[in-house]
């Protein structure tokens, strides 16, 4: 926590607003409005919540096709499935590790070809690293298909100056426990139209028609976020560019302390990138170094060190097992060889001292 959070979450109980309305919600929507600068945000109560209305406002329903990253989080595809809809998944590209825009053009092109136009692209900035947004809009525009940037990992981030999340149709944020600021769970949807952010609050809030009794003519959710936890998305929002520049220096600490050990490669900020650095992740080329992912975990382990395999790609997934599938093998390679390190914003440098000295220690 940053320190001003418990003021705020005070300020919700003296006004009595323990709701998903109130002064808290509106004025963290306000700050993450700023923070992006331009653009509309409806906080909601989580990243998940925040990707099933936007299918929703682009009515995603039975049997259309949405196209998703294939190496993310399962949040970025479940949605597709609340929806009814048919996920297909794309491929990585090896710098960013996210999605292949090679293979999303075959991905599309082969919808193009069934007769199916797909309803939506789901981008995910990986870790905090943000896609390749020129040939991912290029194609969005060629093929008129709206995009839902997953940047649920990558508040901070930006690609060519501009804030990750504000490039397409909408972009999703996460402040789940375990994203780069919290309010212990919760999200947000942004969009640069106004009245599309105001439906989905509509929409978000049960879909009360404005008549004296209950009266309904869509089908509403429960996707507020309180007005306690807004509280406290307040407080980390004024910590959020510390913990950018915290999340950094402990990448760049690793990238040196590292660099020289044989195998090892980190995700690349290009030259249009900006990254929040939200997990430092790496891979390990097995041929080189003759270290495997598990083996790296468990030395870990063994010092009490915490670290996780990347995320298992989605179309490696038994709950998807029957969707289809475009690219080749850079998101099955990473998750083979992949790991992301200790990262949390609170690491002192004694903390990251004894990871280098584990991960030495197993290479030599
Ligand atoms: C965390 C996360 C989500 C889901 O956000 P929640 O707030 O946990 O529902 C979606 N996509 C990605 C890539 C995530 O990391």
């Amino acid at each position: 926590m940053g320190g001003t959070e418990m003021t705020y979450i005070q300020q919700a109980f003296e006004t009595n607003w323990i709701a998903p309305i109130g002064a808290n919600v509106a004025a963290f929507e306000k700050q993450i409005e700023e923070f992006i600068g331009f653009g509309h945000v409806a906080a909601l109560s989580s990243g998940t919540a925040a990707l099933h209305l936007a299918l929703i406002m682009l009515g995603v329903g039975k049997g259309d096709v949405v196209i998703c990253q294939s190496l993310t989080f399962a949040a970025s595809a479940n949605p597709i499935i609340y929806q009814g809809g048919i996920p297909i998944f794309v491929d990585s590209e090896p710098v960013t590790w996210n999605i292949c825009p090679d293979a999303l053009e075959h991905a599309i092109r082969h919808c193009f070809n069934k007769g199916k136009r797909p309803k939506a692209i789901i981008i995910v900035h990986l870790y905090g690293m943000p896609a390749r947004m020129d040939e991912i809009l290029a194609l969005c525009n060629r093929y008129d298909i709206p995009l839902i940037e997953d940047a649920a990992e990558a508040l901070g981030s930006e690609y060519n100056g501009q804030k990750a999340g504000s490039f397409g149709a909408f972009g999703i944020f996460s402040f789940n426990g375990n994203k780069i600021i919290t309010t212990s769970g919760g999200g947000a949807l942004w969009s640069a139209d106004r009245k599309l952010i105001e439906k989905t609050k509509f929409l978000a809030a049960q879909a009360r028609d404005p008549a004296p009794y209950y009266e309904h003519s869509a089908t509403g959710y429960n996707y507020g976020l309180s007005n306690i936890c807004a509280g406290i998305g307040r407080g980390q929002m004024q910590v959020l560019e510390t913990r950018i520049a915290q999340r950094r220096a402990i990448y760049d600490f690793y990238q040196k302390a590292l660099q020289n050990l044989p195998g090892l490669s980190f995700q690349n900020e290009f030259a249009e990138c900006f990254s929040n650095r939200w997990l430092t992740a790496l891979s390990i080329d097995f041929q080189q170094s003759e270290i495997s992912p598990q083996m790296l975990i468990a030395e870990l382990e063994s010092r009490n060190i915490e670290s996780r395999h990347l995320w298992k790609p989605m179309h490696l997934q038994p709950v998807f097992k029957d969707a289809l599938y475009f690219g080749g093998t850079v998101a099955e390679q990473l998750f083979q060889t992949g790991i992301c390190l200790p990262s949390g914003s609170s690491l002192l440098p004694g903390d990251l001292e004894r990871v280098r000295g584990a991960i030495s220690n197993l290479f030599t």
